[in-house]
């Protein structure tokens, strides 16, 4: 992780051009262009089923695309092995956390720096970590199968930057948590973003605290990107609020009203 982070850089660090992945006859998602500038987070909000994870699968190589191209630092990634892309910088938090359940918390998080050789930039890093979340200290020496989902969810983020990514895909680090939760480990993300300038990438179903956390959005429907903008922008859009947002302004009897829609959070 680098000490000092450097400033949004209008420089691409990831771009996406008009792909296409599909899973046999199912298109999951249709022509997607997007680019993600160093040192932002940049989010795909998008709902069940929009092709978010499919979107991450298809940037880390563990889905070729049928179509279209994606760039990682100004190389032409398209379908490569998902061991080179990562060496290149890329750390991909799958949804479901996926740690090894087995391994030791520490271990886990060693397994994060398997491409590094500088050890003691890698201690350095585990401090930092240890840092961000200390209940992972405290269950160093535990296997990681023991943690709670939500701690699960920090050791796959921290095992993540053990790698000292340049890019770090966040696949719903919402999913299955409270809410309380849910806040601090937004919180933490934006800290990891705005201290060490890691550009993270987050597809989320909880459209408000990913607004709240990205500087720009994407916004996903049926395998297409039908929005975007910064996500100042899009936390006033009228489409936003109510369908993604869960809020409908409406007037009765001259009194501003907030309806809760069903099924959006
Ligand atoms: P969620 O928020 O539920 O994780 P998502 O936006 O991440 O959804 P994807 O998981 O990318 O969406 O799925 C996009 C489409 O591809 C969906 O129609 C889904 O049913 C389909 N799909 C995903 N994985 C597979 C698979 N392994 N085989 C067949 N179809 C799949």
């Amino acid at each position: 992780m680098s000490e000092t982070p450097p400033p949004v850089s209008d420089q691409p660090v990831l771009r996406l051009s008009n792909v296409e992945s599909a899973y046999g006859p199912i298109k999951a998602i249709r022509g997607v262009s997007l680019q993600v500038r160093r040192g932002e987070i940049a989010t795909v909000l998008g709902a069940n089923g929009a092709g978010k994870t499919t979107i991450l699968k298809t940037i880390s190589g563990i889905i070729d695309p049928r179509k279209g191209t994606v760039e990682f630092k100004g190389e032409d990634i398209t379908a490569q092995d998902p061991a080179h892309i990562v060496r290149e910088g890329l750390s991909h938090v799958p949804e479901g956390r996926e740690v090894f359940p087995l391994l030791s918390v520490r271990d886990n998080l060693m397994m994060g720096a398997y491409t590094r050789n500088d050890q003691d930039a890698v201690m350095r890093d585990l401090e930092t970590v240890f840092g961000y979340f200390p209940i992972l200290r405290e269950r160093a020496t535990q296997d990681a199968g023991l943690l709670s989902g939500g701690q699960q969810q920090m050791l796959a983020i921290s095992r993540a930057l053990m790698a000292s990514p340049d890019l770090i895909l966040l696949d719903e680090p919402s999913l299955g948590l409270s809410p309380k939760l849910t806040k601090d480990i937004f919180e933490i993300v934006v800290r990891i973003n705005r201290e060490h300038g890691t550009t993270i990438l987050l597809v989320e179903q909880n459209a408000n605290m990913a607004l709240n956390a990205s500087d720009f959005g994407y916004v996903l429907e049926n395998g297409r990107i039908v929005m975007e903008d910064t996500c100042a922008h899009l936390r006033e859009k009228d489409d936003i609020k109510e369908f993604y947002l869960g809020i409908k302004e409406d007037s009765v009897r001259g009194e501003r009203r907030w309806k809760k829609k069903k099924n959006w959070r």
